[in-house]
């Protein structure tokens, strides 16, 4: 069994200061990095110390340069690396480098998020253990005339993917065979630019699905649970805004069935640590794998609110060598893992909805937030006299609620945001309101086409 003493979060904003909360509540002191472009944000001052990184690289360089990190690491003693969501999350190269300084690398091996980093290669896992997949391609489109020939035997639309595609980037939607060259071309060159690899799939492109996914838990030792569903299909370009648990208008014995074909893949790749399975449904209720998130996810917060669990101290205890049945973690078995009640999670972000959601920057010049009795706030950047740079996502402070009853949950959600001032930016407030406010959200029924087919969201 290891002891963390000290450890360094390779990411920045609210996923930052959320580790920070985890590490400081298990008595582990902490360490952040910072680009020069967040020098005065607030996750730097959450932590034990920090320091600059990479001032010359600019504002992601800073956060993916992976030798500059370890020797950060190594002078500064760290024990362990959480990576937070995006950046080197889910890059095995990293976990390798931190595996050869001595450092625990908060997260999977290396082999697994090889494994399961890529979309094809899960793909194969899954069919392998029998979990439906999406018709389609299972491996890299070599050539336009094998895209005609695989999105003919589908069948239109089809969807063009980025193996190493992720945050709903290098998807591209192709409705009819005129356009499946260029698509092809620019989808080609997009996942080149966004992820340094043009390898491209297809699939069928559902429509109308609910995008369910299963959060899982697994030990050293073998031992792996699930912590339930969340549905995320309330979304805009293929990105989650507003996620919430149980899935309730699916039927129990679909949501059992999902969570179980999580349970198969995850155990056939010995899954350690937090990740998440995701699942599209479509309308006729078959449910299809699409792909695995090896590392903690933005909207883990609901999971916790209903489950009593700490995603991220559970983490934490896991890369230390604690089994789940250990008294620190306290799951004795899959049965111990109860949903109460119902939670719902809104992205509040720094964009205006009137003007196709563009980011908005600038100085926040009054914030004042909402609390009290089932409501969660996660913020990163959130405070008066914030400075919002252009140079990283726009998301500002998840609010998540938590009530016994799913009708509680949203009035809370709407209460929260109703009761957050914010001036001098723009936010996504009045939209996330209005989806709140929306009868068939009410009925939890969303597929992710809803934003786009629904207008008066954008009133
Ligand atoms: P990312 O890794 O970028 O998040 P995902 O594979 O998880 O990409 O897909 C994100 C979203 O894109 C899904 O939730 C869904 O809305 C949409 N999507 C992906 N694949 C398909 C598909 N085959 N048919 C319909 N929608 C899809």
């Amino acid at each position: 069994m290891k002891v963390f003493k000290k450890v360094m979060v390779a990411n920045r904003g609210e996923i930052a200061i959320r580790v920070f909360r985890a590490c400081a509540d298990l008595g582990i002191r902490t360490l952040a990095i910072y680009s020069n472009e967040d020098k005065y944000s607030l996750f730097r001052t959450k932590a034990d110390e920090s320091y600059l990184i990479g001032e010359q690289k600019g504002p992601l360089d800073a956060y993916l340069d992976i030798g500059l990190i370890i020797d950060l690491a190594l002078k500064k003693g760290v024990d362990a690396i959480h990576p937070g969501y995006g950046f080197l999350s889910e890059n095995a190269e990293f976990a390798r480098a931190c595996e050869e300084a001595g450092i625990t690398f908060i997260g999977p091996t290396p082999y697994i998020l090889e494994k399961m980093g890529d979309k094809i290669s899960s793909k194969i896992i899954a069919q392998k253990v029998g979990v439906p997949t999406i018709p389609g391609s299972n491996h890299p489109i070599g050539s336009l005339e094998e895209a005609e020939f695989i999105a003919s035997q589908c069948g239109f639309p089809v969807i063009l993917k980025a193996s190493a595609g992720g945050g709903g980037r290098g998807m591209r939607v192709v409705y009819k065979k005129e356009d499946l060259l260029t698509e092809y071309e620019l989808a080609r060159n997009e996942a080149k630019k966004a992820f340094g690899n043009d390898t491209i799939f297809i699939e069928k492109y559902l429509e109308k699905p609910k995008h369910i996914e299963v959060q899982i838990l697994g030990d050293k030792y073998g031992n792996i649970v699930h912590l339930y569903e969340r549905d995320c299909s309330i979304q805009r370009r293929h990105q989650k805004l507003i996620e919430f648990t149980p899935a309730f208008s699916l039927s129990p014995e679909k949501r059992r069935q999902i969570c179980e074909d999580a349970l198969k893949i995850a155990r056939e790749i010995q899954y350690e640590n937090a990740g998440t399975i995701e699942f599209l449904v479509d309308a006729r209720g078959n449910h299809y794998f699409i792909e695995m998130n090896p590392r903690i996810q933005v909207e883990h917060t609901v999971t916790e609110m209903v489950t009593g669990i700490d995603l991220v101290q559970s983490q934490l205890l896991i890369a230390q060598g604690y089994p789940l049945d250990s008294p620190a973690i306290g799951i004795k078995n899959q049965d111990d893992i109860k949903v109460r009640g119902y939670s719902i999670q809104c992205r509040v972000t720094t964009e205006d909805p009137r003007n196709n959601f563009a980011p908005d920057t600038g100085k926040i010049t009054v914030y004042r937030s909402g609390g009290g009795f089932g409501v969660r706030l996660d913020a990163g950047n959130a405070f008066t006299g914030a400075i919002i740079t252009p140079y990283y996502d726009s998301l500002l402070v998840k609010i998540t609620t938590w009530d016994r009853q799913f009708t509680g949950a949203v009035k809370k959600a709407l209460r929260s945001i109703g009761e957050l001032r914010i001036r001098g930016v723009k936010t996504n407030i009045p939209f996330l309101a209005n989806v709140l406010n929306h009868p068939t959200f009410l009925a939890g029924d969303c597929h992710t086409g809803f934003i786009d087919e629904t207008p008066q969201l954008f009133e």
